[in-house]
């Protein structure tokens, strides 16, 4: 526990200036997930956050493609179900699907029709929140299907966008933060 409270995570992510365009530092989750002990730090510390902060979720909700790498360890941790959010044409059966915003023109995200049972109780996880326009968009496919969104987890928040105006009033957990 003690050791979970003292070791620094920002130090295992890796900042690559310019990527993948100029101008943007992308934030690099690989070299955390190579460390043995950085790994186990992150999910458990974000399985302990959403204890305390008294979330309980039927399913996670992870978006393409880094979602998919930090919702199966929490959901299993949790006890839930794990569901993938894909961009288009991915998903195999009959999908929904909800337009958003880029920076230049829209995008889409999908979500199985029958993946979530109507009236569930869903976590939203990402790697990273910069505008929460991914995750807000996540959330209306999670409402869509007939659900409620209970919270949302991200290792990383960029907190200069401002994303979290852009979610519904639930809890948000956090482990990381830049300016
Ligand atoms: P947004 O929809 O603006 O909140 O962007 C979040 C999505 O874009 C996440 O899926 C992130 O993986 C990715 N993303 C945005 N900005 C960065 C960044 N600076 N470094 C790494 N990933 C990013």
């Amino acid at each position: 526990r003690i050791h979970l409270l003292l070791m620094d995570l920002k130090s295992l992510i890796r900042d690559v200036p310019d990527f993948p365009k100029p101008g943007i530092v992308f934030r690099d989750i690989t070299t955390l997930l190579r460390d043995p002990d950085g790994l186990k730090h992150a999910i458990d510390s974000f399985t302990q956050k959403f204890f305390h902060a008294g979330i309980n979720a039927d399913y996670i909700v992870g978006m393409e493609s880094r979602g998919f790498i930090f919702g199966p360890p929490l959901a299993y941790q949790m006890g839930a179900g794990f569901i993938p959010v894909r961009k288009p044409g991915k998903l195999p059966s009959a999908v929904y699907c909800i337009e958003y915003e880029l920076e230049y023109g829209t995008d889409c995200l999908e979500i199985h029709q029958d993946a979530l049972h109507p009236g569930s109780k869903v976590l939203i996880v990402d790697d990273l929140i910069a505008t929460g326009g991914t995750a807000n968009a996540t959330a209306r496919l999670v409402k869509k299907s007939g659900c409620d969104v209970v919270g949302f987890g991200f290792i990383i928040e960029l907190q200069n966008f401002q994303g979290r105006k852009n979610l519904p009033n639930v809890p948000i957990i956090t482990l990381v933060e830049y300016l």
